[in-house]
């Protein structure tokens, strides 16, 4: 918490904010896309980057009692999803923590770091 720097992230599938293309998170970081939003399909992350918490507020979901915070995105402030603070039943505690991004909130990307070619222009033609 406290950062304000927006950070990039590189990776066969980066998940965007699908306003502003700011960076949220990764493939490596998705626990689960069998999740429900308040949109539609979510998937629950173990991180996210560029994100703002909201205030704690408990809420009632199929699976019980939660706290969780909102999240919208750092850049344009669009609702993106939540991240659960606590969880009240004992069997969903592995979710405390993680983040649900909603799907309708996110786009994927493909984002290959390109070191190694500072060669300058690329030949098209051999010869
Ligand atoms: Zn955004």
């Amino acid at each position: 918490m406290g950062l304000i720097h927006k950070r990039y992230l590189s990776g066969a599938r980066v998940y965007i904010c699908s306003e502003c293309r700011t960076h949220f998170t990764t493939q490596e970081t998705l626990t689960s896309r069998n999740f429900q939003g308040v949109h539609g399909k979510a998937y629950l992350f173990k991180q996210a980057l560029n994100v703002h918490e909201g205030e704690e507020v408990d809420r009632m979901m199929q699976t019980g009692k939660h706290t969780v915070k909102d999240l919208s995105c750092m850049s344009c402030g669009v609702y993106v999803g939540w991240r659960y603070v606590r969880a009240w039943v004992e069997a969903q505690r592995y979710k405390e923590g993680q983040y649900i991004l909603e799907r309708q909130a996110i786009s994927v990307m493909s984002i290959q770091c390109s070191e190694g070619e500072g060669e300058g222009e690329v030949r098209e033609n051999g010869d």
